[in-house]
């Protein structure tokens, strides 16, 4: 017997005929004799729709109501869910995150998960009920609904997991696994039947949205089997998975990219020591993540440019931050750009392999690409371009690092 979570994502959701569906592979589970615990996301379409209600209001002044209206969208595809699967002859009961608990830190919005109470999960189990549990959503010290960020319960699901010690983690979505580049841009994306955790991480983490990059975190470091798979198709998925299970590594496994950047340079701040601790120690307080940085040297030695990206999210707070300390950090000018995307490409072969940034920047400056700021870590090269030209870019380096499907 095994012990198997099973999340289902909003468009796995869409609508009640797709809700009975997704609870069929629940039941079919038990019925062979496996443990079964669901995990749901809101039904397709219903977060957005919760989020936009907020903005209309109010905006995101008071995170702690944005959540306990966001996260109601997970307790209708619960109960839902748990009605499909009692229809089919099996019993069943939701579970709110506040009920089971999943305890959470880290405040309102973008709450981490700090322990699950999974004796009573354990408990419908064991007893042949299926548990259906409201993705995305727990409760914070204030006793209040928290949220996980957008794509939460892939968080939810592997935390669930870990909890459990279950034997697998199926994540159900609406592609067939995690594939070489979003398969929606690159029509000739392969499906990858592996990948490391550390490649996933840094493709979530790059914008393939496909798992939440803490999800991705969290299996790393408690070792969940995690499989993503189609609810539409009986195929198999793809497995992440430790590096020692990957028999031939490919140099790159994958290409990313995200529309999520926006871009800020100071023209002629003063090159001395300091002042890149003046520009960034004020948006650090402000909260505000910064990724990729570049700064020139200086023609002349007294004055210098210098770059640097943040979320689009944050991008008019960050402006703010930077005129606010103006003075201080004595530059002559802004120039401010969100019409940038970030494409990565990623694969652990890069450790023992040159040349893949060459190609790279061979294969964007064929396509008259300009790159802008550029980023690299051990296994990952990013470049920031203008956002126009993501899915050419996208496509040629996925040609050109042979991952086109046959
Ligand atoms: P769910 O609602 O099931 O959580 P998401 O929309 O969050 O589904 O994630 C699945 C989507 O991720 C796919 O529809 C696909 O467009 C996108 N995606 C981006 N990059 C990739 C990738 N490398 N492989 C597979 N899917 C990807
Ligand atoms: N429903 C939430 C969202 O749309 C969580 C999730 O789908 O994972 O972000
Ligand atoms: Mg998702």
């Amino acid at each position: 017997m095994a012990r198997v979570v099973q999340k289902f994502g909003g468009t796995s959701l869409a609508d009640i005929e797709h809700i009975r569906r997704a609870a069929q592979r629940a039941v079919a589970e038990v019925k062979a004799g496996n443990e079964v615990a669901v995990v749901v996301s809101a039904m397709a379409g219903t977060t957005d729709q919760l989020v936009a209600w907020v903005d209309e209001i109010a905006g995101r002044d008071d995170s702690a109501e944005y959540d306990s209206v966001v996260s109601t969208g997970e307790q209708i595809s619960a109960g839902l869910f748990a009605l499909a699967v009692e229809s089919l002859g099996v019993p069943a009961r939701s579970w709110m995150g506040w009920q089971v608990p999943v305890a959470t830190e880290g405040g309102h919005g973008r709450a981490r998960i700090q322990k699950i109470n999974a004796a009573d999960v354990v408990g419908d189990m064991e007893k042949g009920t299926i548990p259906v549990l409201a993705g995305f959503q727990g409760i914070g010290p204030d006793r209040r609904v928290t949220t996980f960020g957008r794509g939460g319960s892939d968080t939810s699901a592997v935390a669930l997991a870990s909890a459990l010690k279950a034997d697998r983690c199926d994540i159900f979505t609406d592609v067939e696994g995690v594939f070489t580049a979003d398969p929606r841009i690159v029509a000739t994306a392969r499906k990858l039947d592996r990948i490391t955790y550390e490649e996933m991480l840094e493709l979530a983490s790059q914008g393939a949205k496909v798992l939440q990059t803490r999800s991705v975190a969290l299996a790393m470091k408690h070792r969940v089997r995690l499989q993503v798979l189609s609810s539409f198709l009986d195929t198999p998925g793809t497995l992440v998975v430790g590096e020692e299970e990957i028999v031939e590594q490919e140099i790159v496994s994958g290409i990313a990219y995200s529309r999520d950047e926006a871009k800020i340079t100071l023209l002629k701040v003063p090159d001395r020591p300091g002042v890149a601790a003046g520009i960034f120690g004020p948006l650090a307080d402000a909260d505000i993540n910064v990724d990729m940085i570049v700064q020139n040297v200086s023609e002349d030695g007294s004055a210098t440019d210098l770059t640097f990206t943040v979320t689009r999210n944050d991008f008019g707070r960050a402006q703010e931050v930077i005129e606010a300390n103006k003075k201080s950090l004595n530059y002559q000018s802004l120039i401010l750009d969100s019409q940038v995307a970030k494409v990565s490409v990623i694969g652990v072969g890069m450790r023992s392999h040159a040349g893949v940034a060459q190609r790279m920047f061979q294969t964007l400056s064929e396509k008259g690409i300009n790159i802008q700021v550029i980023s690299t870590s051990e296994i990952k090269v990013s470049v920031l371009i203008a956002e126009e030209y993501t899915e050419l870019a996208l496509r040629a380096l996925h040609t050109a690092y042979g991952l086109d499907a046959a």
